[in-house]
């Protein structure tokens, strides 16, 4: 039987694809309510109320009766996930880290246990990132990457990727097609060079909102940073108890927003099989209905971003009336 995989249920499915693609099942534990990534109080805590063990001790899932081999925490819009705890609780129960880093290209956290600043996708096992064309660093079609610091496991996957073959047509195991191509790797190689000053630009725009959203603490929350965390603003993404209307009326005045993500994976059809209920995950059901991802990009300049909150004050008073 296969392995049963923690994650969090506010993220894209890509998250739970690659666990269920490998024979896995994904579960769920709900997320903080500050930063909205894996809280590390609820992993130790579900991991606690597990009362069996495989032969190896690893405790069995009470929900999918499977053995919990791995976490995947993700760095949900350019921040880190808490990763110390994470990683003490996944090492107490013999278990695996693998980061989504996919929406965190040169994101850091802060280690106690290292005493350094660390990049996204370098603290775990092993870890995904995306080039999708929107992301941080994008390419100009499909493209990702898997970092490791595990050289076995590096050549493994560099196999995988090439149809399980190290040399033509010895194939070591069956894999897939999923080489980077060229033309990409070129594409991506030369955008790297610009990653850091775009992913500062991408700070000084959050921080020029959070300056201009000052008058409206009491209709959404700004982003939180905590002290460990060097974002790096893939979105930047508001709370509010009138999402709703907000998105409406910032679109009668031309600003185009989002919403990462509408539906929990919880609550997908695609997961109804995991027999999760209203209620179960409440952190992460209520702020689906509230999150709003606001213009964020490198090149945003402050004077749309005066005009995004011009709108949006004109709009909260517009909704709080
Ligand atoms: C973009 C993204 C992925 C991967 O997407 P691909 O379409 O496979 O490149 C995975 N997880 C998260 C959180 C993402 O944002």
């Amino acid at each position: 039987m296969g392995d049963s995989v923690i994650t969090v249920p506010n993220t894209f499915i890509a998250t739970t694809e690659a666990i269920s693609q490998v024979g896995a099942m994904p579960e769920f534990v709900d997320i903080d309510e500050q930063t909205y990534n894996m809280a590390p109080t609820k992993l130790r805590e579900y991991l606690e109320q597990c009362e069996t063990f495989s032969p190896n001790g690893r405790p069995i899932s009470r929900r999918t009766g499977r053995p919990i081999t791995t976490i995947v925490p993700v760095h949900l819009y350019g921040q880190t996930a808490e990763m110390d705890p994470i990683l003490e609780i996944a090492e107490t129960h013999k278990l695996i880290v693998v980061e989504d880093a996919c929406q965190a290209h040169g994101a850091e956290y802060f280690s106690e246990r290292e005493r350094r600043w660390m990049k996204a996708g370098s603290m775990g096992k092993a870890s995904a990132f995306s080039f999708y064309p929107g992301k941080n660093l994008g390419a100009c079609g499909e493209a990702g990457a898997v970092t490791t610091n595990d050289e076995a496991l590096a050549l493994k996957i560099k196999m995988l990727r090439d149809h399980g073959q190290a040399t033509k047509y010895h194939h070591c195991m069956e894999g897939y097609n999923g080489r980077l191509d060229a033309i990409q790797a070129g594409i991506l190689r030369t955008k790297l060079k610009y990653l850091a000053d775009w992913n500062e630009n991408r700070c000084d725009a959050a921080e020029r909102y959070r300056e201009l959203f000052i008058s409206l603490s009491d209709t959404i929350i700004v982003p939180h940073e905590p002290p460990w965390a060097h974002p790096v603003y893939h979105l930047y993404v508001v709370c509010s108890k009138n999402r709703d209307q907000l998105r409406k009326q910032l679109a009668e005045a031309g600003v185009e927003t989002g919403i990462h993500y509408p539906i929990p994976l919880h609550f997908q059809d695609a997961y109804r099989h995991l027999g999760y209920q209203c209620g179960d995950l409440p952190v992460s059901e209520r702020v689906a209905a509230e999150v709003l991802s606001l213009p964020m990009f490198p090149h945003l300049k402050a004077e749309q971003q005066r005009h995004v909150a011009s709108q949006l004050i004109k709009s909260c008073s517009l909704v709080m009336a």
